[in-house]
Protein backbone atom coordinates (compact mmCIF):
# COMPACT_ATOMS: atom_id res chain seq x y z
CA UNK A 1 0.00 0.00 0.00
CA UNK A 2 1.99 3.07 -1.59
CA UNK A 3 0.00 5.70 1.05
CA UNK A 4 0.30 9.43 0.31
CA UNK A 5 2.82 12.11 0.29
CA UNK A 6 6.23 10.57 -0.72
CA UNK A 7 4.71 7.58 0.08
CA UNK A 8 4.60 6.03 -3.68
CA UNK A 9 8.02 7.51 -4.32
CA UNK A 10 9.87 5.35 -0.95
CA UNK A 11 7.52 2.23 -1.91
CA UNK A 12 8.58 2.30 -5.07
CA UNK A 13 12.39 2.46 -3.69
CA UNK A 14 10.77 -0.91 -1.70
CA UNK A 15 9.69 -2.92 -4.04
CA UNK A 16 12.98 -2.48 -6.14
CA UNK A 17 14.72 -3.62 -3.03
CA UNK A 18 12.27 -6.35 -2.71
CA UNK A 19 12.56 -7.96 -5.86
CA UNK A 20 16.31 -8.32 -5.88
CA UNK A 21 16.63 -9.92 -2.51
CA UNK A 22 13.98 -11.83 -4.23
CA UNK A 23 15.55 -13.15 -6.90
CA UNK A 24 19.06 -13.11 -4.95
CA UNK A 25 17.55 -15.98 -2.49
CA UNK A 26 14.97 -17.37 -4.35
CA UNK A 27 12.36 -15.88 -1.31
CA UNK A 28 9.07 -16.90 -2.02
CA UNK A 29 7.25 -13.89 -2.10
CA UNK A 30 4.06 -13.13 -3.81
CA UNK A 31 2.97 -8.99 -3.42
CA UNK A 32 -0.42 -7.99 -3.41
CA UNK A 33 -0.98 -4.26 -3.98
CA UNK A 34 -3.75 -2.54 -2.61
CA UNK A 35 -4.44 1.30 -3.44
CA UNK A 36 -5.48 3.13 -0.33
CA UNK A 37 -5.32 6.69 1.00
CA UNK A 38 -5.85 9.32 -1.63
CA UNK A 39 -5.67 7.97 -4.59
CA UNK A 40 -8.39 5.41 -3.74
CA UNK A 41 -10.57 8.02 -2.45
CA UNK A 42 -10.63 9.64 -5.72
CA UNK A 43 -11.77 6.14 -7.12
CA UNK A 44 -13.49 4.62 -4.79
CA UNK A 45 -14.68 6.78 -2.59
CA UNK A 46 -13.00 5.83 0.85
CA UNK A 47 -9.16 5.87 1.87
CA UNK A 48 -9.14 2.58 2.79
CA UNK A 49 -11.48 -0.27 0.47
CA UNK A 50 -13.33 -3.08 2.41
CA UNK A 51 -11.61 -5.72 1.01
CA UNK A 52 -8.49 -4.21 2.64
CA UNK A 53 -8.21 -5.40 5.64
CA UNK A 54 -9.13 -8.90 5.30
CA UNK A 55 -6.26 -9.10 2.40
CA UNK A 56 -3.65 -7.88 4.89
CA UNK A 57 -4.83 -10.18 7.77
CA UNK A 58 -4.69 -13.33 5.64
CA UNK A 59 -0.66 -11.88 4.31
CA UNK A 60 2.10 -12.91 6.03
CA UNK A 61 3.48 -8.97 6.03
CA UNK A 62 2.12 -5.87 5.64
CA UNK A 63 4.06 -2.82 4.00
CA UNK A 64 2.26 0.49 4.54
CA UNK A 65 3.50 3.79 2.66
CA UNK A 66 2.79 6.78 5.28
CA UNK A 67 -0.75 8.27 4.79
CA UNK A 68 -1.66 11.90 5.18
CA UNK A 69 -4.81 11.45 7.20
CA UNK A 70 -4.76 15.24 8.19
CA UNK A 71 -5.99 15.70 5.06
CA UNK A 72 -8.79 12.69 4.85
CA UNK A 73 -12.64 14.11 4.86
CA UNK A 74 -14.93 13.32 7.57
CA UNK A 75 -15.20 9.16 7.93
CA UNK A 76 -18.75 9.98 6.72
CA UNK A 77 -17.25 10.94 3.64
CA UNK A 78 -14.92 8.21 2.84
CA UNK A 79 -11.82 9.50 5.50
CA UNK A 80 -10.46 6.92 6.91
CA UNK A 81 -6.79 6.28 8.59
CA UNK A 82 -5.37 3.30 7.22
CA UNK A 83 -2.70 3.01 10.13
CA UNK A 84 -5.59 3.53 13.05
CA UNK A 85 -7.44 0.61 11.51
CA UNK A 86 -4.31 -1.64 10.68
CA UNK A 87 -3.28 -1.50 13.91
CA UNK A 88 -6.11 -1.50 16.00
CA UNK A 89 -8.37 -4.17 13.84
CA UNK A 90 -5.10 -6.49 13.46
CA UNK A 91 -4.01 -5.72 17.21
CA UNK A 92 -0.45 -4.86 16.30
CA UNK A 93 -0.14 -3.77 19.71
CA UNK A 94 4.25 -3.14 19.32
CA UNK A 95 5.58 -0.66 17.13
CA UNK A 96 9.40 -1.08 17.56
CA UNK A 97 11.38 1.72 16.29
CA UNK A 98 15.45 1.76 16.34
CA UNK A 99 17.11 4.83 16.51
CA UNK A 100 20.94 4.80 15.67
CA UNK A 101 23.77 7.06 14.61
CA UNK A 102 25.77 5.61 11.45
CA UNK A 103 29.16 6.47 10.70
CA UNK A 104 29.78 9.64 9.12
CA UNK A 105 26.34 10.54 8.82
CA UNK A 106 26.19 14.53 10.58
CA UNK A 107 23.90 13.96 14.13
CA UNK A 108 23.15 16.20 16.71
CA UNK A 109 24.60 13.21 19.21
CA UNK A 110 26.83 10.65 18.69
CA UNK A 111 26.18 7.62 20.56
CA UNK A 112 22.97 6.73 19.73
CA UNK A 113 21.57 2.94 19.53
CA UNK A 114 18.67 2.01 20.97
CA UNK A 115 15.16 0.67 20.77
CA UNK A 116 11.73 2.27 21.09
CA UNK A 117 8.93 -0.23 22.22
CA UNK A 118 5.93 1.97 22.13
CA UNK A 119 2.42 0.95 23.03
CA UNK A 120 0.59 1.16 20.12
CA UNK A 121 -3.17 0.30 20.16
CA UNK A 122 -4.24 2.26 23.32
CA UNK A 123 -3.03 4.96 25.68
CA UNK A 124 -3.77 9.09 24.22
CA UNK A 125 -4.81 8.05 20.80
CA UNK A 126 -8.30 8.85 21.54
CA UNK A 127 -9.38 8.25 17.81
CA UNK A 128 -8.85 4.91 18.62
CA UNK A 129 -8.54 3.65 22.36
CA UNK A 130 -12.12 3.10 22.48
CA UNK A 131 -14.76 -0.41 21.81
CA UNK A 132 -17.20 1.84 20.59
CA UNK A 133 -17.21 5.46 19.83
CA UNK A 134 -14.10 8.42 20.21
CA UNK A 135 -12.58 8.82 23.69
CA UNK A 136 -12.15 12.97 22.56
CA UNK A 137 -15.46 14.44 22.61
CA UNK A 138 -16.96 17.94 23.53
CA UNK A 139 -19.90 17.95 26.32
CA UNK A 140 -20.29 21.96 25.41
CA UNK A 141 -18.81 24.16 23.25
CA UNK A 142 -15.53 25.59 24.11
CA UNK A 143 -14.64 22.20 26.23
CA UNK A 144 -12.99 19.31 25.14
CA UNK A 145 -12.44 15.68 27.16
CA UNK A 146 -9.68 13.51 25.73
CA UNK A 147 -9.57 9.97 27.61
CA UNK A 148 -6.20 7.86 28.20
CA UNK A 149 -6.93 4.48 28.29
CA UNK A 150 -4.20 2.16 29.69
CA UNK A 151 -4.83 -1.61 30.91
CA UNK A 152 -3.09 -4.18 33.10
CA UNK A 153 -3.17 -6.58 29.94
CA UNK A 154 -1.69 -3.80 27.34
CA UNK A 155 0.92 -2.75 29.44
CA UNK A 156 1.81 -6.14 30.57
CA UNK A 157 2.15 -7.68 26.83
CA UNK A 158 4.22 -4.39 25.90
CA UNK A 159 6.64 -4.84 28.57
CA UNK A 160 7.35 -8.38 27.74
CA UNK A 161 7.84 -7.32 24.31
CA UNK A 162 10.15 -4.85 25.23
CA UNK A 163 12.42 -7.26 27.51
CA UNK A 164 11.95 -10.15 24.87
CA UNK A 165 14.15 -7.21 22.32
CA UNK A 166 16.38 -6.43 25.04
CA UNK A 167 17.18 -10.04 25.70
CA UNK A 168 18.38 -10.02 22.50
CA UNK A 169 19.85 -6.56 21.68
CA UNK A 170 23.74 -7.44 20.90
CA UNK A 171 25.80 -4.44 22.32
CA UNK A 172 29.46 -4.02 23.56
CA UNK A 173 28.14 -3.58 27.19
CA UNK A 174 27.89 -6.00 30.26
CA UNK A 175 24.15 -5.13 30.72
CA UNK A 176 21.50 -3.77 28.38
CA UNK A 177 19.28 -1.77 29.60
CA UNK A 178 15.43 -1.17 29.45
CA UNK A 179 14.02 2.13 30.82
CA UNK A 180 9.85 2.24 31.34
CA UNK A 181 9.33 6.01 30.48
CA UNK A 182 6.19 7.52 32.34
CA UNK A 183 4.46 10.41 33.71
CA UNK A 184 3.06 8.46 36.91
CA UNK A 185 3.70 11.75 39.22
CA UNK A 186 0.87 13.07 37.41
CA UNK A 187 -1.22 9.92 35.83
CA UNK A 188 -0.83 8.41 38.90
CA UNK A 189 -3.92 5.38 38.22
CA UNK A 190 -2.38 5.28 34.32
CA UNK A 191 1.05 5.27 34.36
CA UNK A 192 0.75 3.50 37.61
CA UNK A 193 -0.70 0.37 36.35
CA UNK A 194 1.81 1.00 32.95
CA UNK A 195 5.03 0.74 35.70
CA UNK A 196 3.74 -2.34 38.00
CA UNK A 197 3.43 -3.92 34.45
CA UNK A 198 6.78 -3.23 33.87
CA UNK A 199 8.40 -4.13 37.39
CA UNK A 200 6.32 -7.30 37.56
CA UNK A 201 7.96 -8.24 34.30
CA UNK A 202 11.41 -7.04 34.72
CA UNK A 203 12.00 -9.70 37.85
CA UNK A 204 11.62 -12.53 34.69
CA UNK A 205 15.31 -11.23 33.65
CA UNK A 206 17.64 -11.00 36.17
CA UNK A 207 20.48 -10.21 33.14
CA UNK A 208 18.52 -7.09 32.21
CA UNK A 209 19.04 -3.56 33.96
CA UNK A 210 15.53 -1.91 34.96
CA UNK A 211 15.10 1.50 34.71
CA UNK A 212 12.24 4.11 35.42
CA UNK A 213 12.30 7.67 34.06
CA UNK A 214 9.72 10.92 33.36
CA UNK A 215 9.44 11.53 30.43
CA UNK A 216 10.34 15.09 30.38
CA UNK A 217 13.55 13.89 31.93
CA UNK A 218 13.82 11.30 29.24
CA UNK A 219 13.79 14.50 26.35
CA UNK A 220 16.62 15.68 28.32
CA UNK A 221 18.51 12.71 28.44
CA UNK A 222 18.48 11.70 25.00
CA UNK A 223 20.36 14.53 24.23
CA UNK A 224 22.82 14.98 27.12
CA UNK A 225 23.73 11.28 27.09
CA UNK A 226 21.62 8.95 25.06
CA UNK A 227 24.30 6.17 25.35
CA UNK A 228 22.37 4.85 28.91
CA UNK A 229 19.74 3.98 26.59
CA UNK A 230 19.33 0.33 25.00
CA UNK A 231 15.28 -0.63 25.31
CA UNK A 232 12.67 2.27 25.95
CA UNK A 233 9.13 1.07 26.64
CA UNK A 234 6.74 3.40 26.63
CA UNK A 235 2.83 4.76 25.96
CA UNK A 236 1.59 4.99 22.59
CA UNK A 237 1.62 9.35 22.63
CA UNK A 238 5.41 9.16 24.44
CA UNK A 239 6.69 6.63 22.29
CA UNK A 240 5.20 8.51 19.32
CA UNK A 241 7.14 11.49 20.29
CA UNK A 242 10.03 10.21 21.53
CA UNK A 243 10.87 8.47 18.75
CA UNK A 244 10.53 11.04 16.11
CA UNK A 245 13.33 13.13 18.40
CA UNK A 246 15.72 10.22 18.77
CA UNK A 247 15.62 9.26 14.91
CA UNK A 248 16.01 13.19 14.44
CA UNK A 249 19.40 13.28 16.74
CA UNK A 250 20.42 10.33 15.24
CA UNK A 251 20.56 11.92 12.04
CA UNK A 252 17.24 12.44 10.50
CA UNK A 253 13.33 11.19 10.47
CA UNK A 254 14.15 9.71 7.20
CA UNK A 255 16.50 7.02 8.36
CA UNK A 256 14.93 4.66 10.86
CA UNK A 257 13.03 1.81 10.34
CA UNK A 258 9.67 0.77 11.95
CA UNK A 259 7.55 -1.89 12.11
CA UNK A 260 4.07 -2.26 13.78
CA UNK A 261 3.39 -6.57 15.37
CA UNK A 262 1.19 -7.39 18.03
CA UNK A 263 1.41 -11.72 17.92
CA UNK A 264 1.41 -12.55 14.78
CA UNK A 265 1.48 -10.70 10.94
CA UNK A 266 4.38 -7.64 11.15
CA UNK A 267 3.27 -4.61 9.18
CA UNK A 268 6.39 -2.03 7.78
CA UNK A 269 5.70 1.26 8.23
CA UNK A 270 8.46 4.25 7.78
CA UNK A 271 8.93 6.02 11.12
CA UNK A 272 7.60 9.52 9.38
CA UNK A 273 4.84 10.64 8.14
CA UNK A 274 3.80 11.44 3.93
CA UNK A 275 6.02 14.65 4.04
CA UNK A 276 3.83 16.52 1.68
CA UNK A 277 6.11 19.64 1.71
CA UNK A 278 8.40 17.13 -0.34
CA UNK A 279 5.98 14.98 -2.23
CA UNK A 280 7.18 14.64 -5.69
CA UNK A 281 10.56 15.76 -6.17
CA UNK A 282 12.15 13.00 -5.87
CA UNK A 283 14.42 13.98 -3.26
CA UNK A 284 12.70 11.95 0.34
CA UNK A 285 15.02 9.44 1.91
CA UNK A 286 13.70 5.89 1.29
CA UNK A 287 15.92 4.58 3.73
CA UNK A 288 13.40 4.32 6.80
CA UNK A 289 11.06 2.40 4.41
CA UNK A 290 13.56 -0.22 3.16
CA UNK A 291 14.59 -0.56 6.56
CA UNK A 292 11.22 -0.97 8.15
CA UNK A 293 11.00 -4.02 5.09
CA UNK A 294 14.09 -5.46 6.48
CA UNK A 295 12.98 -5.62 9.82
CA UNK A 296 9.51 -7.46 8.43
CA UNK A 297 11.60 -9.73 6.83
CA UNK A 298 13.49 -10.36 10.36
CA UNK A 299 10.33 -10.97 12.09
CA UNK A 300 8.58 -13.19 9.43
CA UNK A 301 12.35 -15.19 9.29
CA UNK A 302 12.32 -15.36 13.74
CA UNK A 303 8.72 -16.44 13.48
CA UNK A 304 8.66 -18.72 10.67
CA UNK A 305 12.44 -20.04 11.55
CA UNK A 306 12.99 -19.13 7.94
CA UNK A 307 16.75 -18.73 7.49
CA UNK A 308 15.80 -17.04 3.82
CA UNK A 309 14.47 -14.18 5.47
CA UNK A 310 16.53 -13.98 7.98
CA UNK A 311 19.06 -13.66 5.36
CA UNK A 312 16.93 -11.26 3.63
CA UNK A 313 16.83 -8.76 6.35
CA UNK A 314 20.33 -8.80 7.25
CA UNK A 315 21.51 -7.80 3.00
CA UNK A 316 19.03 -4.78 3.73
CA UNK A 317 20.76 -4.02 7.12
CA UNK A 318 24.39 -4.14 5.58
CA UNK A 319 23.56 -2.51 2.53
CA UNK A 320 22.34 0.59 4.12
CA UNK A 321 25.75 0.01 6.61
CA UNK A 322 27.49 -0.07 3.20
CA UNK A 323 25.97 2.89 1.51
CA UNK A 324 26.62 5.04 4.38
CA UNK A 325 30.14 3.84 4.71
CA UNK A 326 30.68 4.47 0.77
CA UNK A 327 29.17 7.99 1.95
CA UNK A 328 27.89 9.29 -1.97
CA UNK A 329 24.58 9.74 -2.10
CA UNK A 330 22.87 11.42 0.71
CA UNK A 331 19.23 12.86 0.20
CA UNK A 332 18.81 16.56 1.03
CA UNK A 333 17.69 15.41 5.06
CA UNK A 334 21.32 14.15 5.20
CA UNK A 335 22.58 17.63 3.74
CA UNK A 336 23.22 16.00 0.07
CA UNK A 337 22.10 16.72 -3.00
CA UNK A 338 21.28 12.91 -4.05
CA UNK A 339 17.61 11.84 -5.13
CA UNK A 340 15.69 9.16 -3.74
CA UNK A 341 16.45 6.81 -6.88
CA UNK A 342 20.44 7.58 -6.55
CA UNK A 343 20.12 6.33 -2.99
CA UNK A 344 18.23 3.25 -4.26
CA UNK A 345 20.24 2.48 -6.65
CA UNK A 346 23.56 2.56 -4.54
CA UNK A 347 21.49 0.41 -2.17
CA UNK A 348 20.89 -1.86 -4.98
CA UNK A 349 24.55 -2.29 -5.63
CA UNK A 350 25.24 -3.04 -2.18
CA UNK A 351 22.91 -5.64 -2.26
CA UNK A 352 24.35 -7.24 -5.19
CA UNK A 353 27.88 -7.69 -3.46
CA UNK A 354 26.84 -9.11 -0.86
CA UNK A 355 26.35 -12.99 0.17
P1 LIG B 1 2.68 12.50 10.57
O1 LIG B 1 1.78 13.32 11.43
O2 LIG B 1 1.99 11.90 9.37
O3 LIG B 1 3.52 11.50 11.33
P2 LIG B 1 4.70 14.47 10.69
O4 LIG B 1 3.99 15.68 11.12
O5 LIG B 1 5.48 13.67 11.70
O6 LIG B 1 3.71 13.50 9.90
P3 LIG B 1 6.47 14.19 8.49
O7 LIG B 1 5.62 13.98 7.31
O8 LIG B 1 7.14 13.00 9.06
O9 LIG B 1 5.65 14.97 9.57
O10 LIG B 1 7.56 15.26 8.14
C1 LIG B 1 8.28 16.04 9.10
C2 LIG B 1 9.46 16.70 8.40
O11 LIG B 1 10.43 15.69 8.10
C3 LIG B 1 9.08 17.33 7.07
O12 LIG B 1 9.81 18.52 6.87
C4 LIG B 1 9.48 16.30 6.04
O13 LIG B 1 9.80 16.81 4.81
C5 LIG B 1 10.68 15.61 6.72
N1 LIG B 1 10.72 14.21 6.32
C6 LIG B 1 9.93 13.21 6.77
N2 LIG B 1 10.22 12.07 6.18
C7 LIG B 1 11.24 12.30 5.33
C8 LIG B 1 11.99 11.50 4.41
N3 LIG B 1 11.75 10.19 4.25
N4 LIG B 1 12.95 12.10 3.68
C9 LIG B 1 13.21 13.40 3.83
N5 LIG B 1 12.55 14.23 4.67
C10 LIG B 1 11.57 13.69 5.41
Amino acid sequence: MEGDGIGPEIINSSLDVINLVKKKLNLKIKLIHLKIGLASLKSQGTTFPDNCLNVCRNSDGIILGPVDHNNYPEEINGGFNPSSLLRTKLNLYSNIRPARKYPNIKSLVDNIDLIIVRENVEGFYSDRNMFIGNGEFAPEPGIGISLRKITDKGSKRIATRAFEIASNFKKNKPKINVHAIHKANVMKLTDGIFLKACRETAKKYPEINYNEMLVDAATAHLLKNPEQFDVIVTTNMFGDILSDLASELSGSLGLAGSINVGDDVPMAQAQHGSAPDIMGKGIANPISMILSVGMMFNWIGLRKKNDLFLKASKYIKKAVEHHFEEFQYLTPDLDGNATTKDVTKSILEKIKLLN
